[in-house]
């Protein structure tokens, strides 16, 4: 084998495509960080191959995104969605399958990089049968979760005893944010090596467009006030206190207000019923004038939106990392989020926007406020959100680092001297 074909990894993320469409139920922050992770590790010469669960027969087998990126669907179960707390008795196929692929291919993976838990147990395995070392990354802890819904999945206990054994086993863990690495440890164990490594986002797409162009776009007035949410329906994302304190804003009668909420939903499915029980509130509130549900926004036309916006609102009752406020904040919109997870690390309160206790309504609206009222401070925070991005979250960078940790990782005859140097 050559050197190039050695700097080889496998991304493995069985429940999140990084080849689908991002929006819609259950395809969110995982997708984007597992394809732009492997698009980005690809520009740095690594062969990147990304392994996830085909959920239809019409779905290829193998996505070729660029010379060295390509995505390879398994099939593991059934060929449709499953929702993922009952994802867990196909992996053993999923593993049957990637052993398969291998001997296929004459490869074998000596490094794997994982995503969410499922994917850490087939870490796990290749680990058991043929030495591969881990990397993992979490995405979600089952133990934060578990402490701020109120149903508590059959699946729960399997999935902390997972996510304590691939703490403790995995060459190394990478934490997207210091909170996240905090919680690992407090609720996890105290043993196991973690290294911080944020998200990232695309600097060039978002921050393309000034706020003026991008509202004529979209045909939004020059001078409503903006305040937009992008993301999934799910009630943990906190759309309800979003829409309830948007509904005690002090503009909420100027006739300038406008709430956009943009997210995929299908009917009758999890987030299909969630759209329609915050539909009922905004209706209910009678906020229905100034409050628009566009659907699914693409990743193309999002840095537009973003760029609109006076404010993004990311009301989320937890969230591990969250894109979505890095991408407003490199369009130069601030953020109000809640004051939880990595959004503690992301936003910087008073400098690139603010931050509001979970589920607070009031101090989301009071915190909504202090911006809309205020447009020079709206643009310096702006301003400053998207320079804290450029130096700390591009995709760029984070590949940089992880390409550092995967090189420490490969066994010493395949590391290549620039690999080396950087170490
Ligand atoms: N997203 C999108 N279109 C939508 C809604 C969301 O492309 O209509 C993307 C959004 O831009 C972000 C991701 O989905 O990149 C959501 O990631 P985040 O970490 O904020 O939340 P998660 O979905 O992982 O909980």
């Amino acid at each position: 084998m050559n050197s190039t074909t050695e700097k080889r990894i496998a991304l493995i993320s069985v429940h999140g495509d990084p080849a689908i469409e991002i929006g819609k139920e259950e395809a969110g922050g995982q997708n984007v960080y597992v394809r732009h992770v492997g698009e980005a590790l690809a520009r740095l010469g690594w062969q990147v191959d990304m392994f996830t669960r085909k959920v239809s027969a019409e779905q290829d087998a193998i996505v070729q995104h660029s010379q060295n990126c390509r995505t390879i669907r398994f099939k593991a179960g059934p060929l449709e969605f499953v929702p993922r707390d009952n994802l867990f008795s196909y992996l053993p196929e999923f593993v049957e399958n990637f052993l398969k692929f291998q001997k296929q291919e004459d490869i074998i993976y000596s490094l794997v990089h994982t995503n969410y838990w499922h994917s850490s147990w087939v870490g796990m395995e290749l680990k058991k049968i043929q030495g591969s070392k881990q990397v993992h990354t979490y995405h979600s802890l089952g133990a934060v979760k578990y402490n701020t819904i109120e149903n508590i999945p059959l699946i729960a206990s399997q999935r902390l005893a997972v996510e304590k054994e691939v703490l403790e086993t995995a060459e190394r863990i990478v934490a997207t944010s210091p909170q996240e690495k905090e919680h690992m440890r407090s609720l996890v164990s105290t043993q196991g090596s973690i290294d911080i490594i944020p998200c990232g986002t695309d600097i060039q797409r978002f921050g393309s467009i000034d706020r003026q162009t991008a509202r004529l776009e979209l045909g939004i007035d020059r001078e409503a006030k903006l305040v937009l949410y992008v993301g999934r329906f799910d009630p943990r994302k906190g759309i309800e206190t979003l829409v309830r304190a948007v509904n005690e804003s002090k503009l909420r009668d100027s006739h300038n207000l406008r709430l956009i909420i943009g997210g995929g939903s299908t009917p009758g499915n999890s987030d299909g019923i969630e759209r329609d029980r915050i539909e009922s509130i905004i209706t209910e509130l009678g906020m229905s004038d100034f409050t628009t549900l566009p659907g699914r926004l693409s990743q193309e036309v999002l840095p537009t939106y973003y760029a609109a916006a006076d404010v993004c609102v990311v009301p989320s009752h937890y969230e591990p990392f969250g894109l979505v406020a890095i991408e407003a904040m490199a369009s130069g919109t601030p953020v109000v989020a809640s004051d939880v997870g990595g959004l503690q690390f992301t936003v910087v309160p008073e400098e690139t926007g603010l931050l509001a206790p979970p589920q607070d309504v009031a101090a989301f609206a009071s915190a909504i406020d202090r911006i809309l009222l205020n447009c020079e401070w709206r643009d310096e925070l702006g301003k400053a959100g998207r320079k804290r991005v450029v130096s700390t979250f591009s995709w760029d960078g984070v590949a940089n680092q992880l390409s550092e940790l995967y090189a420490q990782l490969l066994p010493q005859s395949v590391k290549e001297p620039e690999l080396l140097l950087t170490k």
